[in-house]
C-alpha cells in the first residue's frame, strides 16, 4: 500500500497556483497577490486634524490668552483663509490642516468647551490650564506619516485579509493583481443517489457528499462548481467531467473508486491516465489522482475519492485542502505540518494495520472544547463508533482528526497523539 506522504506528495504537485489578474477588492478576501503592490496614494494624504478642536500655533497658546476664531473646517472641507499668527481656525478631526498652523487645541482644553462645538463656531477662545503642554505637532497627523506614496505596501504572495483591503482602498486601488479564486468542480456518483430531501425509493441514499464536497470548498474560499451525475455509467460520468473540465482549476469525485462491480470513475478515466492507488490510511483507502486536458488542451488536476462520506471528509482535509492552497499560491506545506502534537484524554482501541484518522473532540487542560489552547491538545473520541467512514452523522461533533500510527491497536490515557485541526 501507497504511504500517505508520498501521495500527499503526489497529489499536490499536481496543482500550479492559478493565473494572475486584477479583481476587485470586494472579491479579492483570502486571495493571494501575484505580485508585489505600490502605495498610490500617501496615508495620510495631507496633513490633518487628528482631534475635534482649534487649528493653531503652538507658540501662540498659554492658558487663558484669547485667541479670534477665523474660520471653520469641517472634515471634507478645506479652510477657506490662510492662516494668520495669533488667530486659531475651528477644525474637526479628519480635516485638513490649514498651512501655517502647526498644533490642534483639542476642544476639551478650551473654556466653555460644549459652546465651542455648536453649529456656529465661537468668536474666540480662551485655552485652559491643560492646554499648557501644547507644542508644535500636537494631534496633527502629518502626510505620509503612515505611508509615503510610489513607497512598496505588500509583497507578493500575501495573503489578503480585510485589513489588507482596506490598506488597499486607503492606497488608492480599486482591484489587486492576485491569483484568481480556484473554482473546484465537484461530481458525486452513484445509482443510489438522490437530491437531498427527496424521497428514497429502495436501496437510494440522499446525496450528502456533494453538500459535503461543496461547503468544504467554500469554506477554503474557493468557488464550488457542482455537478449532479447520480448515476454509474461511464457514458454520463464522462459527460459530467467534459462538461466541468472547461470552466475549473481542479476536480474532485466522489465515488466509483474501490473494487466493486458498477466503480464508474476508475471505469472511465483509468484508461485517461488517471492513478488508481490503495494508501495505507483509514478511512479513505481508495484514492484516484491525475491530470484531465480540457477542450483546449489545458490540463486540470482530478482526485478522486471514495464514497463513504466520512472518508470523503477525512480525504479531502489531507489531500484536496492542500491541493488549494497550491492553486492560491500559498506557501507549500509538507504532510507533517497539517499536524499538532496532543495527548490522549479517553483511550479506544482499533485493528492495526493502516494509519487511523479518527474524528475527535480537542479539549484544554480543563477539559473545555477548543482548538486554539497552547500545545497539548487533550483529543476525545468524537464517537463511539470510531473511524467507520459511513457515520457521517456523528461527524459534526468533531474538532479534529487525531491520527493513530498503522502498528497501534490500543490509544491508552495519555499516549501522544498528533492532531489535524479544523
Ligand atoms: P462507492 O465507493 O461508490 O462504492 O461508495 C461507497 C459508499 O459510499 C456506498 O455506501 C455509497 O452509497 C456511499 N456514497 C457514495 N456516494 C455518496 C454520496 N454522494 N453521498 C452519500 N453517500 C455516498
Ligand atoms: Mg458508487
Amino acid at each position: 500500500m501507497k504511504e500517505i506522504s508520498q501521495h500527499y506528495a503526489d497529489v499536490v504537485a499536481l496543482a500550479e497556483p492559478t493565473r494572475i489578474a486584477n479583481v476587485p477588492l470586494d472579491e479579492a478576501r483570502g486571495l493571494v497577490l501575484g505580485a508585489d503592490v505600490a502605495a498610490r496614494f500617501a496615508i495620510p494624504p495631507f496633513t490633518n486634524s487628528a482631534m475635534d478642536g482649534f487649528a493653531v500655533r503652538a507658540g501662540d497658546v498659554t492658558p487663558g490668552c484669547e485667541l479670534p476664531v477665523v474660520a471653520d473646517i469641517a472634515a471634507g472641507n478645506h479652510s477657506e483663509r490662510p492662516f494668520a499668527p495669533g488667530t486659531a481656525q475651528r477644525i474637526m478631526t479628519g480635516a485638513p490642516l490649514p498651512e501655517g498652523a502647526d498644533a490642534i487645541l483639542q476642544v476639551e482644553f478650551t473654556r466653555d468647551a460644549a459652546h465651542n462645538m455648536l453649529t456656529e463656531p465661537p468668536a474666540t477662545i480662551v485655552p485652559t490650564e491643560a492646554a499648557a503642554g501644547l507644542t508644535r505637532g500636537t494631534h496633527v497627523r502629518t502626510a505620509g506619516e503612515d505611508i509615503e506614496a510610489g513607497a512598496p505596501a505588500f509583497a507578493k504572495g500575501t495573503r489578503l485579509t480585510p485589513a489588507h483591503l482596506a490598506a488597499l482602498a486607503a492606497l488608492g486601488h480599486a482591484e489587486a493583481p492576485v491569483h484568481e479564486r480556484p473554482r473546484v468542480g465537484i461530481i458525486a456518483t452513484g445509482d443510489e443517489l438522490v437530491a437531498p430531501g427527496e424521497e428514497l425509493a429502495a436501496g437510494h441514499i440522499p446525496d450528502s457528499n456533494s453538500v459535503l464536497l461543496r461547503h468544504l470548498v467554500a469554506e477554503a474560499g474557493a468557488t464550488p462548481v457542482p455537478f449532479t451525475c447520480h448515476s454509474d455509467t461511464v457514458e454520463s460520468f464522462l459527460k459530467g467531467i467534459r462538461e466541468l473540465l472547461d470552466g475549473v482549476d481542479m476536480i474532485v469525485t466522489s465515488g466509483g473508486v474501490s473494487a466493486g462491480a458498477f466503480d464508474v470513475v476508475k471505469a472511465a478515466l483509468a484508461s485517461l491516465g488517471v492513478e488508481f492507488t490503495k494508501v495505507a490510511m483509514q478511512p479513505g483507502k481508495p484514492q484516484g489522482y491525475g491530470r484531465l486536458a480540457d477542450s483546449t488542451g489545458r490540463s486540470v488536476p482530478i482526485i478522486c475519492l471514495p464514497g463513504n462520506p466520512v472518508s470523503v471528509f477525512v480525504s479531502w482535509k489531507l489531500f484536496g485542502d492542500p491541493i488549494l492552497a497550491h492553486l492560491f499560491a500559498l506557501p507549500e506545506r509538507s504532510y507533517e505540518s497539517l499536524f499538532r502534537p496532543a495527548i490522549a484524554a479517553a483511550g479506544w482501541s482499533r485493528k492495526p494495520g493502516r494509519t487511523q484518522f479518527l474524528p475527535c473532540v480537542l479539549n484544554d487542560d480543563d477539559g473545555v472544547p477548543t482548538t486554539t489552547a497552547p500545545t497539548p491538545l487533550r483529543v476525545v473520541p468524537a464517537t463511539a463508533g470510531g473511524s467507520m467512514s459511513h457515520l457521517i452523522a456523528a461527524l459534526p461533533l468533531a474538532t479534529g482528526l487525531a491520527r493513530v500510527p498503522a502498528d497501534v491497536a490500543e490509544v491508552h490515557v495519555g499516549d501522544p497523539v498528533d492532531v489535524l485541526v479544523f
